[in-house]
């Protein structure tokens, strides 16, 4: 099956598999250009190819160019339903079942190498409904969240109740979850702790991922305060945190002569020690930033594990993979 192989010191390393990966139809690549003409600031600093469509095909070019075996596709057909979408935009029910088709459908024609999750916003009024349809379908290896996206407050007792019942549905189909947790707006312990305690305790048979390590991509103070409130929560054996994972996707710093972020990078991987890194995925978001090949080199040179650690981290490969 899939192999790892890695010479660390020479800047190669070869992940079994890629778990964050984005394709994109031309109807969902039309609103998200709607948004970037309304909304420019959001798309700064970012590889302008994320306003270009992509195919299954184009998936598995990138991953045969970095010599990776599998792909993880997200679907973003949470957009429609996004706090950014389009105003009156007409049926974002129908639109969202068609994206998560065409992610399916990449990855029914993959040979295997290529898994699908379906994304919905939670909080929207047909998100149950878009899940149980993946249930009696089949296809698709899971759900996809993306809650800065679709306008989460975790203050809000509607919002939590929501995602747990969001959670609860996809712990009854046999769904893995793939969250990009982190808010727009604040994020605090307090948050943390009541999503561990009121939604990941929902689903606690199955694989439950961090996106960008429990952030939001890049690394800060506040991520590195929720991944230790994750592995406290893991020490402890709380409900739903058995199948707890984090991928490393975009958990980079910009400037890696900054001193604040050298000891950032440095204690991410102190905690990612003590959590066990068996628990953490490589992971690229492509087309977000680079291509996989160039966002593993730059893991490599900006994350202090040692050479053994990089071998694990690109031997690591989530179940749903199977
Ligand atoms: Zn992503």
């Amino acid at each position: 099956m899939a192999t790892a192989t890695t010479l660390p010191q020479a800047g190669i390393l070869t992940p079994a598999a890629d778990h964050h990966l984005h394709i994109q139809s031309p109807q969902v690549t039309a609103e998200l250009r709607r948004v970037a003409e309304r909304l420019p600031a959001m798309f700064a600093g970012l590889n302008p190819a994320i306003l270009d469509s992509r195919s299954g095909a184009d998936a598995l070019r990138v991953l045969d160019d970095a010599g990776v075996a599998q792909g993880v596709l997200l679907s973003e057909a949470y957009m429609y339903a996004s706090v950014f979408a389009t105003a009156g935009l007409a049926n974002p029910a129908r639109l969202t079942r068609e994206e998560n088709m065409f992610n399916v459908e990449a990855a029914e024609h993959s040979g295997g190498r290529l898994k699908a999750f379906i994304g919905v916003n939670p909080f929207c009024d047909f998100a149950l409904d878009e899940i149980r349809y993946w249930g009696e379908r089949g296809g698709a290896a899971g759900i996809k969240l993306h809650l800065a996206n679709s306008g989460f407050e975790p203050d809000l007792e509607e919002h939590i109740g929501r995602l747990a019942s969001v959670f609860r549905e996809a712990n009854r189909l046999g769904f893995a979850l793939l969250v990009h947790l982190r808010p727009a707006g604040t994020y605090n312990e307090g948050h943390i702790d009541r999503i561990i305690e009121d939604v990941l305790s929902q689903a606690p048979d199955v694989v439950i991922q961090l996106a960008h390590a429990g952030g939001g991509g890049g690394l800060d103070d506040p991520t590195l305060l929720a991944l230790e409130r994750f592995c406290g929560a893991i020490a402890e054996q709380r409900p739903g945190t058995r199948g707890l994972l984090f991928d490393l996707a975009a958990v980079l710093v910009r400037d890696v002569g900054d001193s604040a972020n050298v000891e950032r990078l440095a204690r991410f991987v102190a905690v990612a020690r003590s959590i066990g890194l068996d628990r953490f995925l490589i992971g690229s978001d492509w087309p977000t930033l680079c291509s996989p090949l160039e966002h593993t080199a730059l893991l490599l040179s900006q994350m202090p594990f040692d050479d053994d650690e990089w071998l694990v981290l690109a031997r690591n490969r989530a179940d749903y993979l199977d």
